[in-house]
């Protein structure tokens, strides 16, 4: 873990997480991507809590969770009953939630009383902390926004960190429902593949000024991210790597020819 330079006493940062949560079954099946969270969550310290930014909360203005008990929501449809019937009993944090609201300037934060945790989270954490004994908090992205707008919004949770926080954006980098391959559950189309590379590239290089502006990068681009939601939660997790600090990649790999479970890990 890192350090903040010039303070007396070091302060420890949480990692963070940025997870491709690719279709809600992980929440179920045994998997190499389910590995890959499972290690993930026994390798970094436990944290306090969990503030986890979702693909699947969006709303107009941004608002947290502040609920005790957050419920489990099933997103979703067309899939087994057994999935319907997974329950992720985390606590929630009110103090968390209404501290966040009060350290964030730029945009007013409301609290939020009628979500809870929906797939993007819970399917993922699930396999972090099976004993859902971590209080999760959500973040929802406001749909009426830019991509600066939620890099800018991101930086300013960097506090959380220093808190065991852990912020974990939840998506999937290339994302394309439209054209997905059931028969292909294991690789990803060219454009696929390479629009996965370059987003990596781009984070690595620390070029976060094209991934802001992602419309400008290519055709793979556009078939890749056809709509924000599920790439925005990168540019959280990215505008609140410190410059020492490093990315690491798991999970990497693109599947049924247009979802990418790629995944960061920065520390
Ligand atoms: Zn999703």
């Amino acid at each position: 873990m890192n350090t903040l330079p010039g303070s007396s006493q070091k302060i420890k940062l949480m990692p963070l997480l940025f997870v491709g949560h690719g279709s809600p079954m992980n929440a179920l099946e045994e998997n190499e991507f389910v590995r890959g969270w499972r290690l993930m969550g026994q390798s970094i310290p436990k944290p306090a809590a969990v503030l986890c930014i979702s693909a699947h909360w969006e709303t107009h203005g941004t608002l947290i969770t502040s609920m005790e008990r957050p419920p489990t929501i099933h997103d979703f449809g067309g899939f087994p009953q057994a999935l319907f019937d997974v329950q992720y009993p985390a606590p929630g944090s009110p103090s968390i939630a209404a501290e966040t609201r009060e350290n964030i300037h730029s945009t007013t934060i409301e609290p939020d009383q009628k979500w809870g945790l929906d797939h993007g989270c819970w399917s993922v954490v699930k396999h972090l902390y099976p004993e859902a004994d971590v209080p999760v908090l959500e973040l929802s992205l406001d749909f009426s926004k830019p991509a600066q707008y939620h890099f800018e919004l991101g930086k300013e949770l960097a506090w959380l960190r220093k808190k065991k926080i852990l912020i974990i954006g939840s998506g999937n980098i290339v994302h394309n429902l439209r054209v997905i391959d059931w028969r292909n559950p294991d690789s990803g189309y060219d454009w696929a593949r390479e629009a996965n590379s370059k987003i990596i590239k781009l984070a690595i290089d620390g070029d976060f000024k094209s991934l802001i502006n992602y419309h400008s990068l290519g055709r793979e681009m556009e078939l890749s991210v056809p709509s924000p939601e599920h790439y925005l939660p990168l540019l959280y997790i990215l505008a609140l790597k410190e410059e020492q600090e490093s990315i690491s990649i798991f999970n990497d790999k693109t599947v049924m020819g247009s979802i990418s479970m790629s995944s960061f890990k920065i520390e």
